[in-house]
């Protein structure tokens, strides 16, 4: 057994000092960046912020509405070939085939989802992100599906995660990812430190990840525990070229979960998706050997997501003009981090 005695943070734990600047307004700021990935050399720009891949947060209808606006999605898994066949119908006849490129399709690693994976890339080969994921990419066998992966599919993006230290970001990198996705227990629907005690305080990952990601020009994505835009700011001043949401981008329309009403109120249920709720839906129930790590609540009904992603973009750009970072890129180099024992003034929660 050993201890590390290094103070490890969360969001929770800091803020970002304002500095002074030349920047007169937020209209000044740019948040599109643009990334050459390391394995194909293939470009990306926009605005590097993600849906999640769960199934009521990463739907076609969440990925229409975010690539309009230069965001990314990571289709969920659990959408068949032929749904993908009409997703890319419904952008065609729209006139928007371009908005594919803001869109990651996601997979496990059984043969299963491999085959899966296959199909859809065979007939959508416009498709540019692969997003591997499983809970836990420590593993051997993870390792050795994203080369396999990569072998097979040479002109692809792949995303692969979830991890949270560099000696691991560099291995998926040398394995065959691009992009690493970084988080381990953070999010609003995990319940991983509770069962397992596992974890690590996600702004120390992102900055520690990034690092390691970047030596080797690879990028990261912040995945999970962001609870307001500043939370968003932050993953981006630690270092995270991508961030993704799950639980922020919850309860709009177009997730696609039942509104429910009771007492006036409208509300929506959000499950992680290792959750009881996910596992009956699509494993046919909690294996005998496992825990759901994930739990289900319900989120007050939101509407359409564009005020929420406005309220997001409005924020960063915002964190932007108090560091004087005129386009998102340089909001790493202009963070100086403070530490701090309260966050908000809690009088009207
Ligand atoms: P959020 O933005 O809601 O804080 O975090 C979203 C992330 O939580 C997802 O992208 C995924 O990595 C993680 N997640 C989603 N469902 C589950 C679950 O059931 N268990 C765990 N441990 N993590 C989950």
């Amino acid at each position: 057994m050993r201890i590390e005695t290094d103070l490890k943070l969360g969001f929770k734990d800091v803020l970002i000092r304002p500095k002074r600047s030349t920047l007169g307004s937020r209209a000044q700021v740019s948040l599109e960046r643009s990334f050459t990935f390391r394995h194909t050399g293939r470009t990306w720009s926009g605005i590097p912020i993600m849906a999640a891949n769960m199934d009521t947060v990463g739907s076609f209808a969440m990925a229409m509405v975010l690539a309009r606006h230069g965001l990314l999605t990571a289709v969920h898994k659990h959408y068949s070939p032929n749904d993908w066949d009409a997703f890319a119908l419904q952008l065609r006849v729209a006139g928007q085939d371009a908005w594919l490129a803001n869109v990651a399709v996601s997979t496990g690693i059984l043969d299963s989802d491999l085959e899966r994976l296959d199909h859809i890339l065979e007939r959508h080969p416009a498709l540019t992100f692969i997003c591997i994921d499983v809970a836990n990419g420590y593993s051997e066998p993870f390792v050795e599906r994203v080369s396999a992966i990569r072998a097979r599919h040479r002109n692809k993006v792949i995303i692969a995660g979830n991890v949270v230290t560099g000696e691991m970001v560099e291995e998926l990198l040398l394995a065959g990812a691009d992009i690493v996705k970084v988080g381990i227990g953070p999010g609003s629907v995990c319940t991983t430190r509770v069962k397992t005690g596992v974890g690590y305080p996600q702004l120390s990952a992102i900055i520690e990840c990034a690092d390691a990601a970047h030596g080797l020009s690879g990028q990261i994505i912040s995945d999970g525990g962001c609870t307001c835009p500043g939370d968003v700011a932050k993953a981006f001043g630690a270092g995270a070229d991508f961030v993704m949401l799950g639980g922020m981008l919850a309860g709009h329309d177009e997730g696609g979960g039942e509104i429910l009403e009771e007492d006036g109120q409208r509300w929506v249920e959000f499950y992680g998706m290792s959750s009881k709720t996910a596992m009956e839906r699509y494993s046919g129930g909690v294996a005998d050997y496992r825990a759901s790590e994930g739990k289900t609540v319900r989120v007050p009904y939101r509407g359409p997501v564009e005020e929420t992603i406005k309220d997001i973009l409005g924020g960063l750009r915002s964190t932007c003009t108090y560091v004087g970072a005129s386009r998102l890129k340089e909001l790493t180099k202009r963070t100086t981090f403070v530490r701090v024992t309260e966050q908000h003034n809690p009088v009207f929660d």
